[in-house]
């Protein structure tokens, strides 16, 4: 099964699509990971990149398009759960030429909860697990529950940043979901509750996909 998590910063696309990832046993492919990944390496493209994602705009189409292009080949045969791509139209329409999509899961979330979520979050330098100061602590304070590696707080997750990310994802991201609602590919989870357990919202997505 091939399916995409769309939705703003701050849905919770990370968090869901790595409990989905264990319970269809498909990998999660993040290109928000493989951004960051780039940057912690410091590799030449890592330098190229780093500008956008710390400032919340986008990384160039074809950029990024790249990057997933690299990653995806494996999973092809085997599907994958895709998160962060597309981000815009031009890239759904990329998508569409690599591959045939399933299903694509649309979060609908307020903004409010979305500020008062990424301003709490945290994420594990080793494994990538997602924390929240507030309603999903982990066990011993700083370190993650799973790999007890080191837990950070990402550079666009600050207030300025988080405003920028979400004025983005509504000029240019929005409008992929009109793409994918045209094809009858959208699944839409409605989540307005900010202590929602994730496990929960699994539940339903798993339901509609
Ligand atoms: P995320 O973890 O998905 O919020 O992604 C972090 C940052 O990586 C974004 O703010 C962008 O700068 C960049 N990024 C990730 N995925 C994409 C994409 N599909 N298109 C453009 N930029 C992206």
């Amino acid at each position: 099964m091939k399916i995409v998590i769309f939705g703003p910063p701050g849905s919770g696309k990370g968090t869901y699509a790595s409990r989905l990832m264990k319970r269809l046993g498909i990998p999660h492919i993040s290109t928000g990971d493989l951004v960051r990944e780039e940057i912690r390496n410091q590799t030449a493209l890592g330098k190229t990149v780093e500008k956008y994602s710390s400032s919340g705009t986008l990384v160039p189409d074809e950029v990024i398009t790249e990057m997933l292009k690299k990653r995806i080949g494996p999973e092809l045969s085997r599907g994958f759960i895709l998160e962060g791509y597309p981000r815009t139209v031009s890239q759904a329409k990329e998508l569409n030429k690599i591959t045939k999509i399933d299903a694509v899961v649309n979060l609908n979330v307020p903004d409010s909860v979305i500020v008062d979520r990424l301003s709490a979050r945290l994420q594990c330098k080793a494994c990538g697990a997602i924390y929240n100061e507030r309603t999903l602590k982990p066990k011993v304070a700083g370190k993650c529950d799973k790999c007890g590696g080191e837990l950070f707080r990402r550079v666009d997750d600050q207030p300025e940043v988080i405003r920028e990310r979400l004025r983005v994802y509504r000029e240019a991201s929005e409008p992929v979901v009109d793409f994918y609602r045209a094809r009858s590919l959208l699944k839409d989870i409605r989540n307005e509750d900010p202590n929602v357990d994730p496990e929960q919202v699994v539940d339903q997505i798993m339901k509609l996909i």
